[in-house]
């Protein structure tokens, strides 16, 4: 993503010995803060619609969550949970295929997107109980399932521990390649006209008495009629810059990924402890890595790998494929999850502040709900209207004197 370089215009009014260098202030008609997965789709959804969009980004698109990571696209109805964000995960599942079909035609990039389902073990009795007991409500909202004795699962699996009880199978489930999909929606916003201001981070919030008109980020000035808040795990930052509460924590997650080696398994698999998820996209060839995650730590912006994250990680993965113990250690890393105290995203207008669109607290389904992130937001900014109400995602519900 090294190539996509913020392009900074200035004016020399007169040449040395005394030069002056002025700042050009940049214009645009959405500003977006934040080049994740969610930024860059919301700027490239955006410029398909012909709007100028500049996209202001700290460090690198793609940099932070969105590479960090494993690329599960896996709607889970939660029968105590909340009914519009599983509706709301479903819609960024079923918008995949296309828009892979898209970015592929549009910028050549291919996202990897494979559909080749998800094992949840049951690793004992409580387990296989809890399984039992929530199939019935993910069929009932339309999810394919089954439910699979152990002697099932080692058919499918072999290599899967003898000690499992079974599992709950989820064939639907799909997988992506996150950061080549960060990738083609920057380079597709890119082909489109979208501006990337990158390695400035937005510092300053400017205003008109009645709204926000633009932003300054490290020496620059954007001026901009709508202005998209898409800063992940930083959005309470912003939230102090705009005096609106936008409370997004870092939720930190760390994962390790093995060497390439013939598949062992065929399936994302996951416990209540870890997943696993065998890396197949295109060149794995007989050979692919095995990506092993992740913790849920709450320590602040702290994306150190520790000992006893890593050490954690591989004990649990060890327990559910006992062959794993003799591969290789490749990689290990860490991100930040945007977490929100009620699992729910930020989504729509700041109360008060209509040009301001807040689009962050994705949490741990934030690659998941990319595709209609984007399309709504899209649709709000250019229609005035969504597909899917916004309303039970709205900032409204931090504001002051509700929480
Ligand atoms: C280990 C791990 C595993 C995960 N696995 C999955 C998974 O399998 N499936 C799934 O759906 N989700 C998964 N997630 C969650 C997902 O990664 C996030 O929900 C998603 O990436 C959030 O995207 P984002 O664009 O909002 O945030 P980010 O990717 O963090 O992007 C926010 C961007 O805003 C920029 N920014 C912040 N402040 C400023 C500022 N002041 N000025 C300019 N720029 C700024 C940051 O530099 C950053 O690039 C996982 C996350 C982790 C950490």
């Amino acid at each position: 993503m090294s190539k996509i370089e913020g392009r900074r215009e200035k004016v020399v009014i007169f040449d040395p010995p005394s030069s002056i260098l002025v700042d050009l202030t940049r214009t645009a008609d959405v500003i977006v803060i934040g080049a994740g997965a969610i930024g860059c789709c919301i700027a490239y959804q955006l410029a398909k619609s012909r709007l100028k969009v500049v996209v202001i980004e700290k460090t690198e698109p793609g940099y932070e969550a969105s590479s960090a990571a494993a690329g599960m696209l896996s709607p889970r109805y939660d029968p105590a949970g909340h009914r519009p964000y599983f509706d709301l995960c479903l819609a960024g599942h079923q918008l995949y295929p296309a828009l892979a079909e898209e970015l592929r035609g549009f910028t050549g990039i291919d996202i990897e997107l494979l559909q080749y389902g998800t094992l949840e073990l049951f690793l004992d009795e409580e387990d296989e109980k809890e399984g039992q007991y929530l199939d019935p409500f993910q069929k009932g909202v339309g999810l394919a399932t089954e439910l699979l004795a152990p002697e099932q699962v080692w058919e499918m699996e072999p290599a899967l521990s003898r000690t499992l009880r079974g599992a709950l199978f989820f064939p639907k489930d799909r997988h992506v390649n996150n950061p080549r999909l960060v990738e083609a929606l920057a380079r597709g916003a890119l082909r489109l006209g979208v501006e990337f201001l990158v390695g400035k981070p937005v510092t300053e919030i400017l205003r008109d008495p009645s709204r926000v008109s633009g932003v300054k980020a490290y020496d620059e000035t954007i001026q901009g009629d709508t202005l998209v808040i898409a800063t992940g795990c930083w959005s309470n930052q912003m939230g102090t810059l705009l005096n609106y509460p936008l409370p997004v924590e870092p939720a930190k997650g760390q994962m390790v990924a093995t060497e390439s080696f013939p598949p062992l398994l065929n399936h994302v698999v996951a416990s209540r402890k870890v997943y696993l998820v065998p890396r197949l996209g295109v060149g794995a060839r007989g050979g692919a890595p095995l990506l092993i995650g992740a913790t849920v730590e709450f320590v602040g912006y702290d994306k150190r790998v520790t000992l006893q994250g890593v050490e954690t990680l591989i004990r649990d993965a060890l327990e559910i494929v006992p062959s794993l113990g003799d591969k290789a250690l490749t990689r290990t890393w860490a991100g930040l999850r945007p977490y929100t105290r009620d699992l729910l995203p930020i989504l729509g207008p700041i109360p008060g502040m209509e040009n301001v669109v807040v689009a962050t607290g994705h949490f741990r389904n934030g690659i998941l709900l990319t595709p209609i992130t984007g399309k709504l937001i899209q649709e709000l900014i250019v229609d005035g209207k969504t597909s899917l109400s916004l309303e039970p995602f709205s900032p409204r519900r931090f504001a002051r004197g509700r929480t």
